[in-house]
This record gives structure tokens, sequence and C-alpha cells, in this order.
């Protein structure tokens, strides 16, 4: 049992931040691109999406108003979410611009969307919404393909990236 009393504090960014980081994540690239052409894929990491809408399929993502990404899904109303496998938190770290490491770096093309090799699930999204939120744009995505792979995913808590060991098979909710 915990010792220490939830702390009540003033909503600032630096809170917002450390509060939220106590969500724990998956991380995916989210990935876009002109046309099929390496030259012209952009990618970058984002912990920001969630599925919306099963019928119909809906997915979004939250990318930052500075982002580069931000503008370049606005110009081709497509992305793809590559969510990323235990193994793969230095594709996360590149793509985050934290690290530079484009050998590691291999695209694989599913409908016409760049998306990242070796990542548990591809989904190939085309862009249905866009809502200024705060300093950040959600685009809301429809599924029109999707891929997906058993394995240990990749998960983001409180800063730091573990590999979820998954124990066992036992499912009662039909994942
Ligand atoms: P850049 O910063 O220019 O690009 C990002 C990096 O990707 C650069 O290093 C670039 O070299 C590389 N890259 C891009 N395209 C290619 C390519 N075709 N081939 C090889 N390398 C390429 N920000 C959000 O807005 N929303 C989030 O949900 C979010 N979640 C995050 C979760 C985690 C775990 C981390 C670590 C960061 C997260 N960020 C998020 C921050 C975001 O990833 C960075 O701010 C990122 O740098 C923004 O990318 P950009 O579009 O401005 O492009």
């Amino acid at each position: 049992m915990r010792s220490t009393a939830v702390a009540d504090l003033e909503v600032t960014p630096l809170h917002m931040r450390k509060a939220l980081g106590r969500f724990a994540s998956g991380v995916t690239i989210v990935t876009t691109a002109e046309c099929e052409d390496e030259a012209s894929v952009h990618g970058m990491t984002a912990n920001a999406f969630t599925s919306v809408s099963l019928d119909p399929p809906l997915v979004l993502v939250s990318i930052a108003n500075r982002a580069r990404m931000n503008e370049r899904i606005r110009e081709t109303g497509r992305y793809g979410v590559s969510i990323l496998a235990g193994d793969q938190e230095p594709l996360s770290l590149h793509f985050a611009g934290a690290a530079h490491q484009p050998d590691l770096v291999r695209f694989v093309w599913r409908k016409g969307v760049p998306l990242l090799e070796g990542a548990l699930v591809h989904l190939a999204c085309t862009v249905v919404d866009s809502h200024p939120a705060g300093d950040h744009t959600l685009h809301v995505g429809r599924v029109e393909r999707l891929w997906y792979d058993d394995g240990h995913p990749l998960v983001f808590y409180t800063g730091t990236f573990r590999s979820l060991e998954l124990q066992g098979r036992d499912d009662p909710w039909g994942f």
C-alpha cells in the first residue's frame, strides 16, 4: 500500500506533465508521405494516440502545433501509426529527435502509407477531422487497413521506457 498522500497541486504545464506521465501508454511512430517515395516520408514519436470508435473505425493522434508533423498531415490528408514492440526504444528516441540512428529506420509501404518494420501493429489512416486543442491538434483518422502481430509492447511511463512482458494468455475480453 502507498504511504504518501496524493498531493493537491496547482495546474501548471509541469504538473500536467508529471500527473499525466503516470498514465502508462504504448509508444507509436506516426508517419506520413506525399507519395510512395522514401524521400517524402516524415515520422515522429507519439504516445498521445487513442482508439476512438470501432464502427466506423476511428483513431486519433494529438500533435503539438509546433511539430513539423502537423503541417505534413494537413498536406497529405493521411497518416500511418506503427505501435512499437518492446525492443524498438531506439526507434522511438530517433523519431523524437533525441538520438540519431537513421540506420535502424526501415519503412514498409501499405496502402501508400509508410510504416515501421518490426512494429506490433500497422494502421493506415485517412484524416476525417482535425480539431485545434490548445497547443496541440487532434487528427482523427479513419483506419483504412490494419495489420497486427503478437509480441511484447514498448511502454512509456513517467518518462521512461519499459518492455511489458506478458504473463500467459488469459484473455476474458476477447483481445
Ligand atoms: P522532427 O523533430 O524534425 O523529426 C523527428 C525525428 O524524426 C528527427 O530526428 C528526424 O531526423 C526523424 N525523421 C523524420 N522523418 C524521417 C525519415 N523519413 N527517416 C528517418 N528519420 C526521420 N509529440 C507530440 O506532438 N505528440 C505526442 O503524442 C508525443 N509523444 C511523445 C512520446 C514520447 C515517448 C516521446 C519521446 C516524444 C513524444 N513527442 C510527442 C515529442 C515528439 O516526438 C518530438 O517533439 C518530435 O521531434 C516532433 O517531430 P517533428 O514532426 O517536429 O519533426
